[in-house]
């Protein structure tokens, strides 16, 4: 049982949410939706910065059986307008400097309320709670009903949006709480962002389901996680927070001794950060892996070896499988394929895209990830690289094929392909390679300078390669592995 009175939410603005004080919040923000006209299966809309009301806006739209949709908050209002389009929100809520251009999207993709938040808790949203009725009559939900729809683009160019179930949710939820040997007295470092599947769901859910607390921290800062370790328990992050901890010099063993857990997903964590950081903190990273289709499907053991370069084993109740990437049939161990899952964590398909929905599904259920990998000996996963040529730089997803179609568009421009290589920083950084048409001067400036207002910062290109024609192989297609060889150092201090 959880005690309604144990802290669940300590904010590094210093405010302290009980569990009654988190749920109230949520019951009250639930009837200012309610207020607003949502009824059970209506979509909110959300690009608002990170806080405890953020977090709180996910659970009243739970409690009251509406979607969420959290969407990143570095976002152009191009971007929005395709989200707002496809999603088609009852309300929205954005940050209070955004509201006119928010506003004006919303309005045109047919919005009935748009209210403001910020990294505060302020606004008009706040405004509207604070007077509402602390006591919530939850929707009654099941299993299959929709919880959230998060936006994850397709090599296409266009961002799907994955629809999660309550039921994926919460058996999701529940099997990390269980595997990860989450209870009361974990304290959690929360320094993820909030529209994002790891920092929404298996950071929140799996402590809120365990009785624990969150720290709650706007952003990562290496100084500010290094002075919060001796209080904490726990912390998930993506590597970029390892290497910079790493570069910290506080990271000691030391100030590692209260920590029970390292735990990394979202991207690869090199082999050689596992290793330094066992060196200086006496501590194993648990690697797990995760998408915004499933949650998490493997995970190195809390209690076993945890394998650095793997993602560990399949959790309770998920099959993992590895297949021929064309044929579709099973490989053996030790054999690179396509990796796929099954289980009750999988998502119910891309909302309003029955096509998308069918093509990532094999005919007994089995969810395509797109991720390429092998089942080891001892049933460890490893996984080898990405089909579908995605970027993760800094723990966000960069869909090369979305730059391209942005770039090819451009007055000179002939072609673009868009290439992900090793930065020190950020994992991979975004290089753009580029044919210019005949006659037409290669202006890197320039060409940034047209991107800035179309795609969100961390897509834009940190390198621009002018090329005379790019590798094709036999059928047409871009070679981008050539690319990716040929450039890999571009990024290279
Ligand atoms: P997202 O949908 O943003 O959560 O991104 C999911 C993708 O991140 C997966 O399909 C993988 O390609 C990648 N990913 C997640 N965790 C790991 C990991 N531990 N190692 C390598 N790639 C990972």
């Amino acid at each position: 049982m959880i005690n309604p009175a144990a802290p669940f939410v300590i904010g590094d603005d210093g405010r302290r949410f009980t569990y009654a004080k988190f749920w109230t919040l949520a019951a009250k923000l639930a009837h200012a939706l309610q207020a607003a006209g949502a009824k059970p299966g209506d979509r909110v809309a959300a690009q608002v910065e990170k806080s405890v009301e953020a977090v709180a806006l996910f659970w009243a739209c739970a409690r009251a059986g509406l979607i969420f949709v959290p969407l990143n908050t570095a976002y152009t209002t191009a971007e929005m307008d395709y989200f707002l389009r496809d999603a088609q929100p009852l309300i929205t809520v954005c940050v209070p400097e955004r509201l006119p251009e928010i506003y004006r999207i919303s309005e045109a993709a047919g919005v009935r309320a748009t209210f403001t938040l910020d990294d505060k808790g302020h606004g008009t949203l706040a405004d509207e709670a604070m007077y509402q009725d602390a006591m919530l009559r939850d929707e009654i939900l099941h299993w299959d009903d929709p919880a959230a729809i998060l936006y994850t683009s397709g090599t296409t160019g266009k961002s799907k949006g994955a629809v999660l179930t309550h039921g994926n949710l919460a058996c999701n939820a529940l099997t990390l709480a269980a595997t990860w040997e989450f209870s009361p007295a974990d304290r959690l470092i929360h320094a993820l962002p909030t529209h994002h599947t790891h920092g929404l769901f298996t950071a929140v859910a799996t402590v809120l389901l365990s009785g624990g607390c969150l720290l709650l921290r706007r952003r990562f800062d290496a100084d500010d996680v290094v002075k919060l370790l001796p209080e904490a328990t726990t912390l998930m992050g993506v590597p970029t927070f390892y290497t910079r901890l790493l570069a910290h010099p506080g990271l000691t063993r030391e100030a590692a001794a209260h920590m029970r857990l390292f735990i990394s997903g979202s991207a690869p964590l090199l082999p050689d950060t596992h290793r330094q950081f066992r060196m200086k903190t006496g501590q194993a990273i648990l690697e797990r892996y995760g998408m915004t289709e499933t949650g998490m499907n493997t995970s190195n053991p809390v209690q076993g070896m945890r394998r650095a370069g793997t993602v560990g084993l399949p959790l309770m109740d998920v099959e993992v499988r590895v297949s021929d990437r064309e044929t579709g049939a099973a490989l053996p161990k030790g054999q690179d394929g396509m990796i796929e899952v099954k289980g009750p964590h999988v998502f119910a398909g891309y909302w309003r895209n029955d096509e998308k929905t069918r093509e990532a599904f094999r005919d007994d259920g089995y969810f395509i990830t797109g991720d390429l990998g092998r089942i080891e000996a001892d049933n460890y996963l490893v996984i080898s690289g990405r089909a579908n040529d995605l970027i993760i730089s800094g723990g966000f997803n960069v869909y090369p094929r979305e730059v391209e179609l942005v770039l090819d568009g451009l007055p000179g421009v002939a072609e673009s392909a868009v290439i992900g290589v090793p930065h020190a920083d950020f994992g991979e950084g975004v290089v753009a390679v580029v044919v210019m048409k005949a006659g037409a001067a290669f202006a890197p400036a320039a060409l940034a300078a047209q991107l800035a207002d179309r795609l969100a910062n961390f897509k834009q290109p940190k390198a621009w390669i002018e090329a005379a024609e790019l590798p094709r192989n036999a059928m047409g297609k871009v070679q981008k592995n050539v690319l990716r060889a040929a450039h890999r150092d571009v990024l290279k201090a």
